[in-house]
């Protein structure tokens, strides 16, 4: 007996160092950046920057990893304070719920080993989270609630068109004021039932992609087995959706989900995080067709920094994205889509997007047209489109 408490209690020590030095460990090995901040830029790319008022990014894991979000970390990329440093007003805030081990582009299996089951445990998250895709999504929704609520009012979590607009006046006199939003990486979060997408409504979802890396109750991934498009349940699901005001991020879709998504949408979709074919041929990347189709259905297009989306993590390949997007289909359909602290080595942190000027100015955009890929264009889209 003895002998059993013994090895209990040594059990329950080594969890507690667990949760403080192995999610830590397992993020600073996961999210590097290519260079370490202070960043520096031309004279001219730093002055419009900080004539910028609505810089935007539709697209950061900061969630997973259960790093506290009121504090400036060293690790990572993306936390309240360095948002701040970097004058950006919106963060779509993503929830990874389920990611399979040996995560690779081409095919990933259903049934793979989970890698989030030990985070989750090694957070030192709640049971009821431990294998639970709807309890560990509710599990970070409220994280993010709560890290909202201790900044006292400089924070805002934009659930409406309303919260967006308290966000804008505020920030006519407090530039410190922050909005976060709420997406879901996965619809296999739901874990097969419509009523938890109502929960997650509740709970201040506004955008789920339908897949992630491995096919789900909705239909096919991007990188998944079987390539199908939206099965009944993701119907269903995908009209709910436009009921409640919930957008479709069509990020790591098959290409069938993306058509059937387009074909049923009666609101306009977002591309949370992607890059473009034309750039980089990837499985994950939207072609032209793809493209053209988005901006016919009123949507946007988030550019991504990392690897798979734009090739080598560097400037030129993200501006190249955001070029060819422009090129395209016009300069309204464009954003910032990092995929920030979303397991992936991006060139800079957040306190780097001056960088993304400095580019874009090289590149021969207008003032007009950095203003808008900034965070014009995402101001806009949630403007017309937030309920
Ligand atoms: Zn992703």
């Amino acid at each position: 007996m003895k002998k059993i408490i013994l090895f209990l209690a040594i059990l329950f020590v080594v969890y507690l160092i667990g949760i403080n030095t192995v999610p830590s460990y397992i993020e600073s090995q996961r999210n590097p950046v290519k260079s370490p901040a202070p960043y520096s830029v031309s004279a001219e790319a730093q002055a419009l920057y900080e004539r910028l008022d609505f810089i935007s990014d539709l697209h950061c894991d900061a969630l997973l990893w259960g790093r506290n979000l009121n504090e400036r970390g060293d690790r990572g990329h993306v936390d309240f304070p360095r948002m701040r440093e970097a004058n950006v007003a919106l963060e779509m805030f993503t929830i990874v719920s389920k990611s399979p081990a040996g995560q690779n582009m081409q095919s990933n299996s259903e049934d793979a080993f989970d890698n989030i089951t030990p985070l989750t445990i090694a957070k030192g998250e709640s049971p009821w989270n431990w294998f639970s895709l709807i309890n560990r999504t509710l599990g970070q929704s409220e994280a993010l609630a709560q890290f909202v609520e201790k900044e006292e009012g400089k924070a805002i979590f934009i659930r409406s068109k309303a919260d967006l607009e308290e966000l804008l006046d505020a920030r006519k006199s407090d530039k410190s004021t922050i909005g976060a939003m709420l997406g879901i990486e996965g619809g296999h979060a739901l874990e097969g039932s419509m009523e938890n997408l109502d929960k997650v409504y509740a709970a201040g979802v506004r955008m789920i992609g339908p897949t992630h890396f491995f096919d789900n109750e909705f239909g096919g991934s991007a990188h998944g087995e079987n390539g199908a498009g939206l099965s009944d349940f993701g119907k269903a699901a995908v009209k709910r959706m436009n009921e409640l005001g919930i957008f479709i991020d069509l990020a790591h879709a098959s290409p069938a989900i993306v058509e059937d998504v387009l074909n049923l949408t009666s609101e306009p979709v977002i591309v949370s995080h992607t890059g473009v074919r034309a750039v980089l041929d990837s499985q994950r990347n939207l072609s032209d067709d793809q493209i053209q189709k988005i901006a016919a259905n009123g949507g946007i297009i988030g550019i991504a920094f990392f690897d798979m989306a734009v090739g080598e993590p560097e400037l030129p390949n993200i501006i190249a994205s955001i070029k060819h997007v422009r090129d395209l289909v016009g300069v309204e359909y464009v954003a910032l889509g990092s995929d920030y602290d979303g397991s992936v080595a991006v060139p800079f942190d957040i306190t780097g997007l001056p960088l993304i000027v400095e580019g874009l100015m090289e590149a021969g955009f207008s003032e007009e047209e950095i203003r808008a890929v900034m965070g014009e264009n995402v101001k806009r889209f949630f403007l017309q489109n937030l309920n």
